[in-house]
């Protein structure tokens, strides 16, 4: 039951139901396309002229295009719709202590060329200098592509709604960072920001289709340099009063515990990050200087060569992820959790002690059987997450009430 606030509504007119008829028209066609006009009126349940005129409305703004026609057994061919992805881009970055990635993507979120890294530079001028440099080669190379409308940037800290300014990331020790307008500045395009931990969420709300099962209410746990969590609760991506609903990586684990990112002891991201997984392998705190170039990836390679004191310092990380996983299920009874990063790359390792750590906190036999699954670091979900920032909100459902 959703009550109707009656400090922020806008009444509804002839235009609002057009407004929503347009965006189920456009969802429909991303998520089945393609597909023709009398296949959407049969989906909606609405005469063939009402779909006609919805979809004359999107052709002629161009969000949609009419593509091959189709075979029919009698009458008239169908002739296919779908959106309009032809040369039009956006960027996605993924900015990380350890590195920063780039992407281009369509507007469906389907990356185009491969994934351009470069160090992150700890200074936010300089990295924004190396960034415009980097975007403006990228753009050159796609020369096919004519319109590059936004860039979306992944941060592992605390975003402010609406200005999007980065509070606090302390990874990165950056501390109220006007990111985004130093960004658009130097590149002159629409720039979009948000916390890791919530991109992940969101990139994973625009990926989900109808067959996807009831996928509207999941958490999203991202374990890299430290700890994003981002939450959807039916099919919107929780912010809260000041856009850090969601921040789970520093739940208290122990007052004891190990030094986190953050300067308190004992937060959960203090016993599952990659710098906590690698600190424990090298018996020091995880907020101290990594031990060289030596990265997660090279400990998890040691774990599967048969280095034990490896083995027991992955699996550790499983049974933390799996005590906090605990905590946020019984808080919040999602439909599923799922967990990326490169921790994932060793599920077989993680796994079980992560589901013994989960199963022994979980409240109820129910709250148990919840979905645990993990995301590859192929998928790039932080990537895919930032695209979305920028495509997604053509796709939004209106607010009305
Ligand atoms: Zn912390």
């Amino acid at each position: 039951m959703r009550k109707i606030d009656t400090t922020r509504f806008r009444v509804a007119t002839r235009r609002t139901s057009r407004e929503i008829n347009r965006t189920i028209v456009l969802n429909l066609v991303r998520a089945r396309q393609p597909l023709s006009r009398a296949d959407l009126a049969r989906a909606m349940g609405v005469r063939r002229g009402a779909v006609s005129l919805i979809v004359n409305d999107l052709l002629k703004d161009g969000a949609i295009v009419e593509g091959a026609t189709g075979d029919a057994v009698r009458g008239r061919k169908p002739t296919f719709l779908y959106i309009d992805t032809r040369r039009r881009a956006v960027v996605a970055i993924d900015i990380r202590v350890s590195q920063t990635s780039l992407m281009l993507a369509d507007l469906l979120g389907k990356p185009i060329g491969g994934i351009v890294t470069l160090p992150t530079e700890r200074d936010p001028k300089a990295l924004v200098k190396s960034l415009a440099g980097r975007i403006k080669r990228l753009l050159g190379d796609h020369g096919e592509i004519d319109e590059f409308t936004g860039i979306g940037v992944a941060v592992p800290g605390m975003v402010e709604r609406p200005s999007m300014r980065v509070l606090h990331a302390p990874t990165l020790g950056w501390h109220d960072v006007d990111l985004r307008a130093m960004l658009a500045r130097a590149t002159g395009l629409n720039v979009e920001i948000e916390n890791s931990g919530r991109v992940c969420a969101v990139g994973q709300l625009w990926a989900m289709h109808a067959g996807d099962g009831p996928a509207g209410d999941f958490v999203f746990v991202s374990a890299s340099d430290g700890l994003g969590v981002g939450v959807s609760f039916q099919r919107e991506v929780l912010r809260g009063r000041h856009n850090l609903a969601g921040e789970f990586g520093h739940l208290l684990l122990s007052m004891d515990g190990p030094k986190c990112s953050c300067g308190s002891n004992g937060c959960w991201e203090a016993y599952v990050s990659n710098r906590a997984t690698l600190a424990r392998y090298f018996g020091h705190e995880p907020d101290a200087a990594p031990a060289g170039d030596f990265t997660i990836d090279d400990l998890l390679a040691r774990a599967r060569g048969g280095d034990l004191k490896a083995r027991a310092a992955v699996q550790a990380t499983g049974k933390y992820l799996g005590v906090g996983l605990a905590v946020i299920v019984n808080a919040l009874d999602p439909s599923a959790v799922y967990v990326g990063g490169e921790i994932t790359g060793a599920w077989d390792l993680i796994e079980p002690p992560l589901r013994a750590a989960f199963l022994e906190r979980a409240l109820t036999p129910a709250v148990a059987t919840t979905p645990i699954r993990p995301v590859a670091t192929i998928e790039h979900p932080r990537l895919r997450g930032a695209a979305a920032l920028v495509t997604a909100p053509a796709f939004a459902a209106p607010v009305v009430a």
